[in-house]
């Protein structure tokens, strides 16, 4: 039983390293996309880009 109970423990953490690895990373992905504009590619740093959202105004005057 004890092997048993190993095993299980082994499976566990595994799946919860594949599981917090897979977060982390789709975090990660998901913060770099916000912090950077996709237009210009200037920092943003989640907000929107104060260069492209000056420039839609403009060229609608
Ligand atoms: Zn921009």
């Amino acid at each position: 039983m004890t092997i048993l109970w190993v095993v299980i423990g082994l499976g566990i953490v595994c799946v919860g390293f594949l599981i917090r690895k897979y977060m982390n990373t789709h975090k990660y992905d998901y913060v770099q996309l916000n912090l950077h504009c996709k237009n210009c590619g200037d920092v943003t740093n989640g907000l929107k880009c104060s260069q492209c959202e000056n420039e839609k105004p403009s060229k609608n005057y």
